[in-house]
Protein backbone atom coordinates (compact mmCIF):
# COMPACT_ATOMS: atom_id res chain seq x y z
CA UNK A 1 0.00 0.00 0.00
CA UNK A 2 1.14 3.93 -0.92
CA UNK A 3 0.69 6.80 1.01
CA UNK A 4 -1.11 8.96 -1.75
CA UNK A 5 -1.78 13.02 -1.41
CA UNK A 6 -4.61 13.74 -3.31
CA UNK A 7 -5.41 17.50 -4.29
CA UNK A 8 -8.67 18.30 -5.45
CA UNK A 9 -12.04 16.40 -3.30
CA UNK A 10 -14.71 18.39 -5.37
CA UNK A 11 -17.27 16.40 -6.94
CA UNK A 12 -15.08 13.90 -8.64
CA UNK A 13 -11.72 13.81 -6.33
CA UNK A 14 -13.85 13.42 -3.25
CA UNK A 15 -15.23 9.71 -4.20
CA UNK A 16 -11.82 8.82 -5.93
CA UNK A 17 -10.07 10.17 -2.82
CA UNK A 18 -12.62 7.71 -0.53
CA UNK A 19 -12.06 4.66 -2.71
CA UNK A 20 -8.25 5.12 -2.51
CA UNK A 21 -8.86 5.35 1.29
CA UNK A 22 -11.27 1.98 1.39
CA UNK A 23 -8.24 0.32 -1.02
CA UNK A 24 -6.27 0.11 2.29
CA UNK A 25 -3.56 3.27 1.10
CA UNK A 26 -2.69 6.44 3.34
CA UNK A 27 -4.12 9.33 2.30
CA UNK A 28 -2.65 12.72 2.65
CA UNK A 29 -4.99 15.30 1.10
CA UNK A 30 -6.06 19.22 0.29
CA UNK A 31 -8.12 21.18 -0.83
CA UNK A 32 -9.14 25.23 -0.89
CA UNK A 33 -12.65 23.78 0.73
CA UNK A 34 -12.65 23.06 4.16
CA UNK A 35 -15.89 21.32 3.83
CA UNK A 36 -14.74 19.22 1.40
CA UNK A 37 -11.55 18.28 3.55
CA UNK A 38 -13.77 17.81 6.46
CA UNK A 39 -15.48 14.57 4.81
CA UNK A 40 -12.35 13.12 3.69
CA UNK A 41 -11.20 13.39 7.23
CA UNK A 42 -14.15 11.74 8.86
CA UNK A 43 -12.96 8.70 6.36
CA UNK A 44 -9.63 8.67 7.71
CA UNK A 45 -7.90 10.98 5.76
CA UNK A 46 -5.11 12.75 7.25
CA UNK A 47 -5.90 17.05 6.20
CA UNK A 48 -2.14 18.64 4.92
CA UNK A 49 -2.65 22.72 5.82
CA UNK A 50 -1.02 22.97 2.28
CA UNK A 51 -0.38 21.21 -1.43
CA UNK A 52 3.35 21.39 -0.65
CA UNK A 53 2.80 19.59 3.15
CA UNK A 54 0.30 16.88 1.44
CA UNK A 55 3.08 15.66 -0.74
CA UNK A 56 5.98 15.99 1.16
CA UNK A 57 6.22 12.14 2.41
CA UNK A 58 4.25 11.34 -0.36
CA UNK A 59 5.53 8.01 -3.34
CA UNK A 60 2.11 9.10 -5.37
CA UNK A 61 0.45 12.34 -5.80
CA UNK A 62 -3.03 12.19 -7.24
CA UNK A 63 -4.87 15.46 -8.45
CA UNK A 64 -8.66 16.30 -9.54
CA UNK A 65 -8.56 19.67 -10.13
CA UNK A 66 -11.22 21.78 -12.27
CA UNK A 67 -8.82 23.51 -15.43
CA UNK A 68 -5.33 23.90 -17.14
CA UNK A 69 -4.39 27.52 -14.65
CA UNK A 70 -5.51 24.98 -11.47
CA UNK A 71 -2.98 22.18 -12.67
CA UNK A 72 -0.53 24.63 -13.75
CA UNK A 73 -0.27 26.39 -10.76
CA UNK A 74 -0.48 23.46 -8.25
CA UNK A 75 2.39 21.64 -10.21
CA UNK A 76 4.87 24.43 -11.99
CA UNK A 77 6.96 27.60 -11.41
CA UNK A 78 8.93 27.98 -8.30
CA UNK A 79 6.52 27.66 -6.00
CA UNK A 80 4.89 24.15 -7.30
CA UNK A 81 4.29 21.26 -5.69
CA UNK A 82 7.17 19.69 -8.33
CA UNK A 83 10.21 20.84 -6.38
CA UNK A 84 8.61 19.26 -2.86
CA UNK A 85 8.02 15.52 -4.13
CA UNK A 86 10.08 12.49 -2.94
CA UNK A 87 12.68 11.37 -5.67
CA UNK A 88 11.34 9.29 -7.83
CA UNK A 89 7.38 10.11 -6.80
CA UNK A 90 4.82 9.07 -8.81
CA UNK A 91 2.11 11.73 -10.53
CA UNK A 92 -1.27 11.06 -11.55
CA UNK A 93 -2.76 13.94 -12.84
CA UNK A 94 -6.37 13.24 -13.46
CA UNK A 95 -8.03 16.62 -14.26
CA UNK A 96 -9.12 17.52 -17.83
CA UNK A 97 -6.82 19.93 -18.77
CA UNK A 98 -5.07 21.15 -22.43
CA UNK A 99 -3.07 18.22 -23.24
CA UNK A 100 -0.07 21.28 -23.78
CA UNK A 101 -0.41 21.57 -20.22
CA UNK A 102 -0.23 17.52 -19.25
CA UNK A 103 2.79 17.92 -21.29
CA UNK A 104 4.42 20.78 -19.70
CA UNK A 105 3.69 19.17 -16.35
CA UNK A 106 5.23 15.96 -17.95
CA UNK A 107 8.33 17.74 -18.79
CA UNK A 108 9.24 19.64 -15.62
CA UNK A 109 8.26 16.47 -13.61
CA UNK A 110 10.74 14.40 -15.59
CA UNK A 111 13.54 17.06 -15.16
CA UNK A 112 12.72 16.61 -11.67
CA UNK A 113 13.66 13.27 -11.29
CA UNK A 114 9.72 12.25 -11.13
CA UNK A 115 7.17 9.86 -13.11
CA UNK A 116 3.93 11.37 -14.54
CA UNK A 117 0.87 10.19 -16.22
CA UNK A 118 -2.01 12.02 -17.42
CA UNK A 119 -5.47 9.96 -16.64
CA UNK A 120 -8.31 12.03 -17.11
CA UNK A 121 -11.81 10.30 -16.30
CA UNK A 122 -14.84 9.60 -18.04
CA UNK A 123 -17.88 7.79 -15.71
CA UNK A 124 -19.26 10.96 -14.19
CA UNK A 125 -19.99 11.76 -10.11
CA UNK A 126 -21.55 8.35 -10.27
CA UNK A 127 -18.54 5.97 -11.97
CA UNK A 128 -15.99 8.16 -8.98
CA UNK A 129 -18.59 7.02 -6.37
CA UNK A 130 -18.73 2.95 -7.41
CA UNK A 131 -15.00 2.98 -8.49
CA UNK A 132 -16.16 2.53 -12.09
CA UNK A 133 -14.30 5.14 -13.92
CA UNK A 134 -12.70 4.89 -17.21
CA UNK A 135 -9.25 6.32 -17.30
CA UNK A 136 -7.61 7.61 -20.39
CA UNK A 137 -3.86 7.22 -20.06
CA UNK A 138 -0.88 9.47 -21.18
CA UNK A 139 2.73 8.82 -20.76
CA UNK A 140 5.17 5.73 -20.95
CA UNK A 141 3.40 2.01 -20.70
CA UNK A 142 6.26 1.19 -17.52
CA UNK A 143 4.46 4.55 -15.90
CA UNK A 144 1.26 3.32 -16.85
CA UNK A 145 2.20 -0.36 -15.01
CA UNK A 146 3.56 1.46 -11.87
CA UNK A 147 0.04 3.32 -11.74
CA UNK A 148 -2.23 0.60 -12.20
CA UNK A 149 -3.17 -0.95 -8.84
CA UNK A 150 -3.82 3.10 -7.87
CA UNK A 151 -5.93 3.55 -10.51
CA UNK A 152 -8.27 0.10 -10.43
CA UNK A 153 -8.58 1.43 -6.97
CA UNK A 154 -11.24 4.21 -8.34
CA UNK A 155 -11.67 3.38 -11.93
CA UNK A 156 -12.66 -0.59 -13.95
CA UNK A 157 -11.35 0.22 -17.73
CA UNK A 158 -8.38 1.65 -18.05
CA UNK A 159 -6.80 2.63 -22.10
CA UNK A 160 -3.52 3.39 -22.66
CA UNK A 161 -4.05 6.63 -25.34
CA UNK A 162 -0.33 7.15 -26.05
CA UNK A 163 2.66 9.43 -25.34
CA UNK A 164 2.00 12.36 -22.67
CA UNK A 165 -1.04 14.54 -23.40
CA UNK A 166 -2.84 11.43 -25.17
CA UNK A 167 -5.14 10.97 -22.48
CA UNK A 168 -6.21 14.71 -22.46
CA UNK A 169 -6.91 14.42 -26.54
CA UNK A 170 -8.70 11.16 -25.73
CA UNK A 171 -10.75 12.70 -23.41
CA UNK A 172 -11.62 16.02 -24.71
CA UNK A 173 -12.71 13.94 -28.31
CA UNK A 174 -15.31 11.52 -25.27
CA UNK A 175 -16.44 14.99 -24.21
CA UNK A 176 -17.23 16.81 -26.83
CA UNK A 177 -19.73 14.04 -28.16
CA UNK A 178 -20.98 13.44 -24.81
CA UNK A 179 -21.70 17.50 -24.59
CA UNK A 180 -23.45 16.76 -28.45
CA UNK A 181 -25.15 13.94 -27.22
CA UNK A 182 -26.61 15.51 -23.96
CA UNK A 183 -27.90 18.86 -25.93
CA UNK A 184 -29.45 16.43 -29.05
CA UNK A 185 -31.09 14.62 -26.15
CA UNK A 186 -32.46 17.35 -24.33
CA UNK A 187 -33.69 18.56 -27.64
CA UNK A 188 -35.53 15.98 -28.21
CA UNK A 189 -37.07 15.35 -25.03
CA UNK A 190 -38.27 19.41 -25.06
CA UNK A 191 -40.03 18.55 -28.29
CA UNK A 192 -41.65 15.63 -27.44
CA UNK A 193 -42.54 17.47 -24.44
CA UNK A 194 -43.85 20.48 -25.98
CA UNK A 195 -46.01 18.09 -28.03
CA UNK A 196 -47.68 16.52 -25.43
CA UNK A 197 -45.61 13.13 -24.93
CA UNK A 198 -45.00 12.58 -21.29
CA UNK A 199 -41.11 12.32 -20.95
CA UNK A 200 -40.68 8.94 -19.15
CA UNK A 201 -42.38 7.39 -21.73
CA UNK A 202 -41.01 9.09 -24.56
CA UNK A 203 -37.05 8.70 -22.62
CA UNK A 204 -38.24 4.48 -23.14
CA UNK A 205 -39.43 4.41 -25.98
CA UNK A 206 -36.01 6.23 -27.64
CA UNK A 207 -33.73 4.31 -25.36
CA UNK A 208 -35.29 1.11 -26.58
CA UNK A 209 -35.27 2.73 -30.35
CA UNK A 210 -32.24 4.03 -32.28
CA UNK A 211 -31.64 6.91 -30.86
CA UNK A 212 -30.07 5.28 -27.78
CA UNK A 213 -27.17 6.96 -26.00
CA UNK A 214 -25.53 7.65 -22.59
CA UNK A 215 -27.94 10.08 -21.51
CA UNK A 216 -31.02 8.06 -21.90
CA UNK A 217 -29.17 5.18 -20.07
CA UNK A 218 -27.83 6.79 -17.23
CA UNK A 219 -28.27 10.89 -17.16
CA UNK A 220 -31.74 11.60 -17.88
CA UNK A 221 -32.09 15.60 -18.24
CA UNK A 222 -35.57 16.06 -16.88
CA UNK A 223 -36.06 15.72 -13.59
CA UNK A 224 -38.19 12.97 -12.11
CA UNK A 225 -37.12 10.82 -14.95
CA UNK A 226 -34.70 8.92 -13.26
CA UNK A 227 -34.01 8.89 -9.24
CA UNK A 228 -30.21 9.59 -8.72
CA UNK A 229 -29.30 11.97 -11.08
CA UNK A 230 -28.28 15.53 -11.33
CA UNK A 231 -31.57 16.29 -13.31
CA UNK A 232 -33.62 14.97 -10.40
CA UNK A 233 -31.77 17.05 -7.38
CA UNK A 234 -32.06 20.51 -9.06
CA UNK A 235 -29.04 19.99 -11.68
CA UNK A 236 -26.71 19.75 -8.48
CA UNK A 237 -24.05 17.12 -7.64
CA UNK A 238 -22.63 16.53 -11.13
CA UNK A 239 -20.31 17.80 -14.01
CA UNK A 240 -21.16 21.39 -14.07
CA UNK A 241 -22.11 23.85 -17.20
CA UNK A 242 -18.79 25.72 -16.88
CA UNK A 243 -16.59 22.66 -16.41
CA UNK A 244 -18.34 21.23 -19.96
CA UNK A 245 -17.77 25.08 -21.85
CA UNK A 246 -14.41 24.27 -20.90
CA UNK A 247 -14.02 21.13 -22.57
CA UNK A 248 -15.30 21.92 -25.26
CA UNK A 249 -12.96 25.22 -25.41
CA UNK A 250 -10.02 22.71 -25.30
CA UNK A 251 -11.86 20.78 -27.98
CA UNK A 252 -12.37 23.81 -30.21
CA UNK A 253 -8.39 24.54 -29.94
CA UNK A 254 -7.54 21.03 -30.74
CA UNK A 255 -9.61 21.26 -33.72
CA UNK A 256 -7.64 24.95 -34.91
CA UNK A 257 -4.34 23.40 -34.16
CA UNK A 258 -4.42 20.49 -36.66
CA UNK A 259 -7.48 21.95 -38.97
CA UNK A 260 -10.32 19.12 -38.38
CA UNK A 261 -13.64 20.73 -38.24
CA UNK A 262 -15.72 20.69 -35.36
CA UNK A 263 -18.99 22.20 -36.64
CA UNK A 264 -21.58 20.18 -34.24
CA UNK A 265 -18.95 20.66 -31.57
CA UNK A 266 -18.59 24.47 -32.01
CA UNK A 267 -21.97 24.42 -31.99
CA UNK A 268 -22.62 22.25 -28.82
CA UNK A 269 -20.13 24.89 -27.50
CA UNK A 270 -22.00 28.12 -28.32
CA UNK A 271 -25.64 26.64 -26.44
CA UNK A 272 -23.59 25.98 -23.13
CA UNK A 273 -22.06 29.55 -23.50
CA UNK A 274 -25.34 30.78 -23.78
CA UNK A 275 -26.98 28.69 -21.02
CA UNK A 276 -24.00 30.08 -18.97
CA UNK A 277 -23.99 33.43 -19.52
CA UNK A 278 -28.07 33.10 -18.38
CA UNK A 279 -26.84 32.51 -14.91
CA UNK A 280 -26.50 28.13 -15.16
CA UNK A 281 -22.55 28.02 -15.38
CA UNK A 282 -22.29 26.13 -11.55
CA UNK A 283 -25.43 23.94 -12.80
CA UNK A 284 -25.28 20.38 -14.29
CA UNK A 285 -24.92 20.51 -17.76
CA UNK A 286 -27.85 18.31 -18.19
CA UNK A 287 -29.89 21.95 -17.16
CA UNK A 288 -29.05 22.63 -21.25
CA UNK A 289 -32.29 21.28 -21.25
CA UNK A 290 -34.19 24.69 -19.80
CA UNK A 291 -32.27 26.59 -22.32
CA UNK A 292 -34.19 24.26 -25.40
CA UNK A 293 -37.57 23.90 -23.09
CA UNK A 294 -40.74 26.45 -24.24
CA UNK A 295 -42.03 28.42 -21.17
CA UNK A 296 -44.96 25.93 -20.57
CA UNK A 297 -42.65 23.07 -20.25
CA UNK A 298 -40.05 24.70 -17.76
P1 LIG B 1 -15.30 20.43 -8.73
O1 LIG B 1 -15.40 21.87 -9.06
O2 LIG B 1 -16.45 19.74 -8.07
O3 LIG B 1 -14.00 20.16 -7.80
C1 LIG B 1 -12.78 20.80 -7.95
C2 LIG B 1 -12.14 20.89 -6.58
O4 LIG B 1 -10.83 21.43 -6.71
C3 LIG B 1 -12.92 21.81 -5.61
O5 LIG B 1 -13.19 21.11 -4.41
C4 LIG B 1 -11.97 22.98 -5.40
O6 LIG B 1 -12.07 23.54 -4.10
C5 LIG B 1 -10.63 22.32 -5.61
N1 LIG B 1 -9.54 23.21 -5.96
C6 LIG B 1 -9.51 24.19 -6.92
N2 LIG B 1 -8.30 24.76 -6.96
C7 LIG B 1 -7.54 24.14 -6.01
C8 LIG B 1 -6.19 24.27 -5.60
N3 LIG B 1 -5.38 25.17 -6.16
N4 LIG B 1 -5.75 23.46 -4.61
C9 LIG B 1 -6.57 22.55 -4.05
N5 LIG B 1 -7.86 22.37 -4.41
C10 LIG B 1 -8.33 23.16 -5.38
O7 LIG B 1 -14.91 19.70 -10.10
P2 LIG B 1 -15.13 18.16 -10.48
O8 LIG B 1 -16.49 18.00 -11.05
O9 LIG B 1 -14.65 17.31 -9.36
O10 LIG B 1 -14.11 18.06 -11.73
C11 LIG B 1 -12.71 17.99 -11.56
C12 LIG B 1 -12.08 17.69 -12.90
O11 LIG B 1 -12.61 16.44 -13.39
C13 LIG B 1 -12.37 18.74 -13.99
O12 LIG B 1 -11.23 18.90 -14.79
C14 LIG B 1 -13.52 18.11 -14.76
O13 LIG B 1 -13.57 18.59 -16.10
C15 LIG B 1 -13.17 16.63 -14.67
N6 LIG B 1 -14.30 15.69 -14.78
C16 LIG B 1 -15.48 15.93 -14.11
C17 LIG B 1 -16.52 15.00 -14.23
C18 LIG B 1 -17.85 15.19 -13.52
O14 LIG B 1 -18.80 14.46 -13.83
N7 LIG B 1 -17.95 16.11 -12.56
C19 LIG B 1 -16.35 13.83 -15.00
C20 LIG B 1 -15.13 13.62 -15.62
C21 LIG B 1 -14.10 14.55 -15.51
Amino acid sequence: MSHIAFIGLGNMGGPMAQNLLKAGHTLSVFDLSAIATKVLADAGALVAPSAHAAVDQADIVVSMLPASRHVEGLFLGTEGIIGRMRPGALIIECSTIASQSAIAVAGAATAAGLAMIDAPVSGGTGGAIAGTLTFMVGGPAEVLERARPVLLAMGKNIFHAGAHGAGQIAKICNNMLLGILMAGTAEALALGMANGLDPRVLSDIMSKSSGRNWVLDVYNPIPGVMENVPASRGYTGGFGVNLMLKDLGLAAESAMAAKSPVPLGELARNLYALHSGSGAGELDFSSIVQLLQSKKEK
